[in-house]
């Protein structure tokens, strides 16, 4: 595959993982290249309050936690381009990668492209109301005045109400018998007013009524409608690494690509989906790296 940029690193997604990789590699004396479909930051921008991140006594809001990181990325003059990675092919030593405009060349490749959020299955969905089921905070941070339903039962639920109840009310519907979020963030919930949850209830129909959505909730074996604007779903997240071919997971496999292959912070991390855990991934991966280019 003819290139028309080839790297010694690069690195995929610029969230805290990509982010802290870029700068310990820079440390090293080593220049990567980082590759991020959309504004750099990652799912931390979104985070209501971080307060298990050292340094903040008393918790710092993702965003500005984002922007401190990426000034500190600015400084140290990593180069990013605005590249979504499309597909990702190993030949010869190298790593040919796709994305929507260029292809790329490394030799060492990165991946530190977090996690998509898991779609809804099993309820019904009327194609016009599709629009009004938001799964990604970039398209719901804004909402002013609305009336939203959250469907989850974990800190991303609880975390996106206690973000947006500040302009909208919001109802949180967990299908289980009681929320499996961190007790604090159940005890801050019940301090707002304009927000609430549910328990044992499960969704079962979401439909276009005027302009909003009717949803229609199984809720202690008797069948209860409600009328909101939009409806969230907070239901867990899956890695984002789909543009991995399987031609690379079968080389992965037969020649132990681990010293030019990683995969690290949320993208890997399962249940340990944390920023201090991604930023202590990116650092270790570079320190990593450094020790194979210096054989
Ligand atoms: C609502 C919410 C609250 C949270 N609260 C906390 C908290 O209190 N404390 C805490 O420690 N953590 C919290 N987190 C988790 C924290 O945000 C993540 O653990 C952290 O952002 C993971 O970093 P990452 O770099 O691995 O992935 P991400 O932050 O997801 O970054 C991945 C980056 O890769 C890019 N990317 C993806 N695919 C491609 C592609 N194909 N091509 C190019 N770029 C790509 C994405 O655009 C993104 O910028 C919260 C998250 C959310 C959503």
């Amino acid at each position: 595959m003819n290139s028309d940029y080839s790297k010694k690193v690069i690195i995929v997604g610029a969230g805290p993982a990509g982010i802290s990789c870029a700068i310990q590699l820079k440390r090293s004396g080593i220049d990567p290249l980082v590759l991020e479909k959309a504004d750099p930051g990652g799912m931390l921008k979104y985070a209501n309050l971080v307060e298990n991140y050292p340094a903040f006594p008393g918790g710092i809001s993702g965003k500005e936690l984002s922007v401190l990181m990426l000034r500190q990325f600015d400084s140290e003059g990593v180069k990013i381009h605005t590249r979504r990675v499309q597909s990702v092919l190993y030949s010869s030593g190298f790593y040919n990668i796709e994305t929507d405009s260029e292809r790329y060349t490394s030799q060492i490749l990165v991946v530190a492209t977090g996690t998509s959020p898991i779609l809804i299955e099993g309820v019904e969905i009327s194609v016009d109301a599709e629009k009004k089921v938001l799964y990604n905070p970039s398209d719901f941070v804004e909402l002013k005045n609305q009336n939203i339903a959250i469907i989850g039962s974990g800190d991303l639920a609880f975390d996106y109400a206690l973000n947006l109840h500040r302009f909208n009310k919001v109802e949180i519907l967990c299908r289980s018998s009681k929320p499996k979020c961190l007790s604090l963030l159940l005890e801050r919930l019940r301090n707002y007013p304009n927000c609430s949850y549910s328990c044992n209830t499960s969704v079962i129909s979401v439909s276009m009524l005027d302009s909003g959505l009717r949803i229609l909730c199984s809720e202690n074996e008797r069948n209860i409608p409600r009328n909101v604007d939009y409806l969230i779903a907070a239901i867990g997240r899956k890695p984002n690494i789909d543009f991995i071919s399987d031609q690379l997971l079968v080389k992965l496999n037969e020649f132990k690509l681990n010293t030019s292959f990683f995969i690290i912070g949320d993208a890997f991390n399962k249940n340990y989906r944390q920023t201090a855990i991604a930023a202590g991934d990116g650092v270790k991966t570079a320190m990593i790296i450094n020790e194979i280019l210096k054989e």
